[in-house]
């Protein structure tokens, strides 16, 4: 496995400039475009690589931003150059008032995309309002075709629901589709043959994932990590060579096709080859923390603030001389893994 640091820039430590220019830009030069807020640290189903199956804590409801505190940080990042705003989680779909929410968020001066991570257990309700109320495309996690897998990965989930809410998805033109599938040794490393199958008939791009050592799974990474490289080498054993199809520095995965395909395949590799050096996001926890970066624990409190009475002008502040101090990257190829907490907390 190559374990691929980016090269770390010369200057580390700058000072922020007095006055915060109106672009979020971090000390590196990294313009920040694209926050994933999460709605809700809960969800519905307890995936193996998110969630130890024992011991997890839930935030209580009055730590949790209130849909106008939500709306207001929102809309102090789209001031500031952020023009796509993803609602992960937890379970998305599981918080109150989504659809108004998004509704709402699109609304903002600058909200060029509004998009979502789910695991489209409630989408055939979901899908066709959410539509409506104008988000514009969504990414769906699942690991396996196989119901039996299905219902071990997710600890009880039902695949036959989840497909009725991708269908459904599909229906109302919540396009192009992207399934994120972690992939896991003993778990699901051969399922993404058919996975990839899928290609041939659906424009869905299917994404197969590194798991990252989280809060509460560090032993899932340590045990049962398969590499991108491990994937394709499975993949390209039953379909042959895949053929390249972009490497855009603002997404994480690189996207190749199956020859014949109609949709394409996708991987993501934090682990055996980060893409630090052209993140361009940040997120926003449950609980009005800004994080940084998924994999360091440095956040920064927005909640608080807000509650205390801030003024528009104090918010500003606050996030852009966070954004300025992001820090470079994170330290999987050194093993540190002081990350805190665990991915549905942090709004994957
Ligand atoms: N509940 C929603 C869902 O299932 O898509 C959104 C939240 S989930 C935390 C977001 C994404 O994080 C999913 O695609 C999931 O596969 C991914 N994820 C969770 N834990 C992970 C881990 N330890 N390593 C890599 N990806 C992980």
């Amino acid at each position: 496995m190559t374990m691929l640091m980016d090269p770390k820039p010369l200057v580390l430590h700058r000072p922020a400039p007095a006055t915060p220019t109106g672009v979020a830009r971090d000390a590196y030069g990294r313009q920040m475009t694209y926050l994933r807020i999460s709605l809700t640290d809960r969800c519905n189903f307890r995936c193996v690589y998110c969630m130890p199956a024992i011991g997890m804590t839930f935030q209580p409801r009055d730590e949790l931003l209130t849909d106008e505190e939500l709306l207001r940080s929102i809309s102090a990042f789209a001031r500031h150059g952020f023009t796509k705003f993803r609602l992960t989680g937890g379970e998305p779909t599981i918080r109150p008032h989504l659809v108004d929410l998004v509704r709402e968020i699109k609304r903002f001066p600058g909200v060029e995309e509004v998009t979502m991570t789910t695991n489209a257990l409630l989408l055939s309700r979901l899908a066709g309002p959410l539509k409506d109320a104008g988000m514009d495309r969504i990414n769906v996690s699942l690991d396996t075709l196989d119901p039996v897998k299905f219902k071990a990965m997710t600890r009880g989930g039902r695949l036959d629901l989840v497909w009725a809410g991708l269908e459904e998805a599909e229906r109302v033109g919540l396009s192009p589709i992207k399934i994120n599938a972690v992939v896991l040794k003993d778990h699901n490393e051969h399922d993404v043959i058919d996975m990839a199958r899928l290609t041939f008939e659906r424009p869905w791009q299917m994404r197969f994932l590194e798991i990252m050592p989280m809060e509460g799974v560090g032993m899932v990474y340590d045990e049962n990590l398969i590499t991108s490289g491990q994937t394709r080498a499975e993949l390209e054993a039953t379909f042959g060579p895949l053929e390249h199809v972009s490497s855009d520095p603002g997404d994480p995965a690189t996207v190749w096709r199956i020859p014949g395909a109609v949709g394409t395949v996708g991987f993501i590799s934090p682990v055996s080859e980060p893409f630090c050096s052209t993140c361009n996001r940040v997120r926003l926890s449950a609980d009005g923390k800004l994080r940084l970066c998924l994999l360091r624990s440095d956040e920064v409190d927005l909640r608080d603030l807000i509650r205390s009475g801030a003024s528009d002008d104090e918010l500003d502040r606050r996030l852009l001389g966070a954004i300025w101090r992001k820090p470079w990257g994170h330290g999987l190829a050194e093993n540190d893994r002081s990350i805190g907490r665990g991915m549905s907390q942090i709004g994957g």
